[in-house]
């Protein structure tokens, strides 16, 4: 007897013994065991209606483009065409940042404000206009920092920015970081502070020391609006900034 009829033979004996009712076609000789399928196999595989199964689009697999953006320009220019969170419905423009591309200082502040929405420049107006001297005291002209924002938006009525929108505009703060690789980073207020350092705590109990950012040393501070608010915090922003001036020297 050949092999494939000792199987077949062996198979039917099976299947009788569990009390089975095999149907076998064609020559018996030829018939190998069927295998068991699933009953409903072929339309589990389908998906249910209204779901596509389509392979993903090839964008889903695109290099991003905050991350392969070569220049703080091309950063701004990615800021400009922005839609990422709901920040973009009220804003007339938006606020990327300024400054050398070669600046060792880069100044972090919330969000843009009202004048820093009409203009879309960072820190004008009076809280700016503090700033400016807030880096004269440590022989640091403007036009040598760059300044930029964790939101490159205004935020409705100055609120202050939504975890979700926040997350949204952070690649730029990062890209724009990773770019200018500055020697300092002045964290100016507690959402710069939280977000730059990833941390809940309180911009008081994060004053006064030296963090990292991606091994960059951070120093947090009043933001200068604060100040216009409080001028008691003059004092200690002024001891913040000086250990900021000993990291640059
Ligand atoms: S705030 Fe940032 S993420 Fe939101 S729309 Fe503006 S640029 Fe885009």
């Amino acid at each position: 007897m050949s092999d494939g009829r000792a199987l077949a033979r062996e198979y039917l004996e099976q299947q009788r013994l569990l009390g089975g009712n095999p149907v076998v076609t064609g020559p018996a000789s030829h018939a190998a065991p069927p295998t068991a399928q699933p009953p409903d196999r072929q339309s589990a595989d389908l998906p249910p209606p209204g779901v596509s199964y389509d392979p993903p689009s090839a964008d889903l697999f695109a290099a991003d483009p905050v991350s392969q953006a070569a220049t703080l320009q091309a950063v701004a220019a990615l800021v400009a065409e922005c839609t990422k969170c709901r920040l973009c419905e009220g804003r007339a423009n938006t606020v990327p940042g300024e400054g050398p591309d070669d600046a060792r200082l880069v100044v972090v502040g919330e969000g843009p404000g009202r004048v820093e929405d009409e203009t879309g420049r960072p820190f004008v107006g009076k809280a700016g206009e503090l700033l400016t001297k807030i880096l004269g005291a440590i022989d640091l002209p403007r036009e040598r920092v760059f300044i930029c924002n964790v939101v490159k938006c205004r935020p409705p009525e100055n609120r202050l920015p939504q975890y979700d929108e926040i997350a949204a505009c952070l690649p730029y703060l990062h890209r724009q970081v990773e770019l200018l690789k500055p020697k300092v980073i002045l964290a100016m207020g507690g959402t710069a502070a939280q977000t730059l350092l990833d941390t809940r705590q309180s911009l008081g109990s994060l004053r006064n020391q030296v963090h990292r950012f991606r091994g960059i040393p951070v120093i947090v501070t009043y933001h200068p609006a604060a100040l216009l608010r409080n001028p008691n915090w003059k004092r200690p922003t002024w001891d913040d900034v000086r250990i900021a001036r000993r990291l640059l020297d």
